[in-house]
């Protein structure tokens, strides 16, 4: 049994299980630093109308990509590499990671992290479970392997269909320092991600926000 411990404070909650840290957010809450992440790409064209917008913006972001849309659209990760974000482990078929056995959890995983070497060997141990949802079978590898899990603290809700103004609204209703805001590169529905981001950009940056990779933010830089 491995023990979980959660400590929770106004800017950073951190969840350790052995070596394994289970990141939603982290600040000191003064630096005004905030990390943008996209789920579930690379997709052709929404990948490559946000990273339009992130370049536009000179914002830097980071990309938990699913394994087969790696190997589906290689030029579209190289892209993502190529213009300075970062990118994370989102497993190779978006796999629901709970509820697995060891060896499958690992082949979710490792299929991704293969997909992602094979380009540019480029490595990642950042981890972002489908659904954010992972058990002990999964806290187990991150620690064998030495991957953060990475959450977040602000939900867009792209994901489900939500209009760009109430995306922003999402956004700015609770925005701190350190805030990981959660959005999507590939819905399978109509969604209104890009529209909202070139709303919402030039906002944060009013406030002073400036924009972290994951990485970054994670060791406060
Ligand atoms: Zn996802």
């Amino acid at each position: 049994m491995l023990a979980l411990v959660c400590i929770v404070n106004m800017t950073r909650t951190v969840c350790e299980a052995k070596n394994v840290r289970v990141i939603y957010s982290s600040g000191s809450g003064n630096e005004m630093r905030v990390a943008l992440t996209f789920d579930d790409g690379p997709h052709p064209y929404h990948t490559a109308r946000i990273l339009d917008i992130l370049k536009k913006e000179s914002v830097k972001a980071t990309f938990f990509v699913v394994g087969e849309n790696v190997q589906y659209y290689p030029d579209m990760f190289d892209r993502i590499i190529a213009e300075g974000h970062e990118v994370g482990n989102h497993t190779n078929h978006h796999t629901f990671l709970t509820g697995l056995d060891r060896g499958e959890v690992s082949k979710a995983i490792d299929g991704c992290d293969d997909a992602i070497y094979h380009h540019d060997e480029y490595s990642t141990r950042l981890l972002r479970p489908p659904g954010g949802n992972y058990d002990t079978n999964v806290l187990q590898f991150c620690a064998l392997r030495d991957y953060t899990v990475v959450l977040w603290s602000i939900d867009t809700r792209d994901w489900a269909g939500t209009s760009a103004s109430e995306i922003e609204k999402n956004v700015f209703a609770n925005i701190k320092d350190g805030d990981i805001i959660l959005m999507h590169d590939y819905v399978s529905r109509k969604a209104h991600t890009e529209e909202a981001l070139e709303m919402i950009l030039p906002k944060l940056k009013e406030l002073g926000y400036r924009f972290v990779t994951v990485s970054e933010l994670i060791e406060g830089r």
